[in-house]
């Protein structure tokens, strides 16, 4: 098997130190087995989403010299894949969930849809929504359908709580509840994918063998799970590093600690410098030496030298060289 990693940022502002420090532990797990490290812009926020943002991301990569292996061919170079390049993929295997009855078809309202949430909490539940809430007889599906009314695409989900158990490289079997699970948008009215169908479709069809990215998507985990199920694919192997913290523990935040990499590469840090901390971030190397290059993290990568103790990332300590 060759280990396929991937950084999957979305394009909606500045780059961000927490995409460098996600992708470069994606590229050390993928060179340190011989395999291969993808950047994957996911851009179906047609809203958020700016050309702008997504060529700040790629220069800071190349600043940084966290290159990526593959790619759609521009002028002899490799550009990143797009998600918005690849729009009619999405749409087409979310029509094969419909039809295999994995996913269907729902003309709720917002207003209903505040309405249904409300009444889940008033009954004691949690207010995920689930398919049974959703469902509409089939004379009102057709009046609205005839009415050209707005519809969404959403997956099936198990109506009952009960544990989900998600496999993580770093934290073992972590336990979830199907309880919680939303019965999930996987196409907008717009007909625009959710960041879960395009991300679990595009890892499977890209051959990603490690998934690698920030814990805030712990809980995305059971949903995925699911639709590599409802797909008949393997799911690959979850790896959800901690989150960079400011020095009193809060989420990194630009207000205690300047978040964009544009910052540092015009105040005159050297990559190297950036890289480096980034990399100590959770991380050491074998002998505990402080300053290593990016190949000397790869070759001394084990991903099990990652500390879960959220990492904290302090400018004032971040040095120029
Ligand atoms: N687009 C997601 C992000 O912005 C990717 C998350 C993932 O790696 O699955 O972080």
């Amino acid at each position: 098997m060759t280990v396929r990693t991937r950084v999957a940022p979305s394009p909606t502002g500045d780059p961000h130190v927490g995409t460098a420090y996600i992708a470069l532990f994606n590229l050390c797990f993928a060179r340190a087995h011989g395999g291969q490290f993808l950047l994957r812009i996911e851009d179906t926020d047609q809203v958020r989403s700016t050309p702008e943002s997504e060529q700040a991301i790629l220069d800071s990569l190349n600043w940084l010299g966290l290159n990526w292996d593959e790619g759609p061919d521009v002028g002899g170079d490799h550009g990143p894949y797009r998600q918005s390049e690849r729009m009619e993929i999405y749409g087409e295997y979310a029509r094969q969930l419909v039809d295999a009855g994995k996913a269907f078809i729902c003309y709720r309202t917002a207003a209903e849809l505040d309405e249904l949430r409300e009444a889940r909490r008033e009954a004691g539940n949690s207010n995920a929504l689930k398919p049974s809430d959703l469902y509409l007889p089939e004379e009102e599906v057709e009046k609205r359908r005839a009415a050209g009314e707005p519809y969404v695409m959403r997956m099936m989900v198990p109506e009952e709580a009960g544990a989900c158990v998600v496999d993580d490289m770093l934290r073992g079997s972590i336990e979830l509840d199907w309880g919680m699970v939303d019965a999930q948008i996987l196409l907008k009215s717009d007909g625009m994918p959710t960041y879960h169908l395009a991300n679990v479709v595009d890892d499977h069809l890209m051959g990603i063998t490690h998934v690698i990215r920030g814990e805030e998507w712990i809980n995305s985990a059971p949903k995925h799970k699911l639709l590599y199920e409802y797909f008949g694919w393997d799911m690959p192997q979850l790896c959800h590093l901690p989150l960079l913290r400011n020095p009193d523990k809060s989420k990194l935040s630009k207000r205690k600690n300047p978040t964009s990499i544009l910052y540092y590469q015009r105040m005159g840090y050297l990559p190297e410098a950036l890289l480096n901390y980034l990399g100590r971030m959770g991380w050491s190397m074998p002998d505990e030496s402080e300053k290593f290059t990016l190949q000397q993290m790869v070759e001394n990568f084990d991903i099990q030298r990652v500390s879960l103790g959220g990492p904290i990332f302090d400018v004032e300590k971040l040095s120029w060289l």
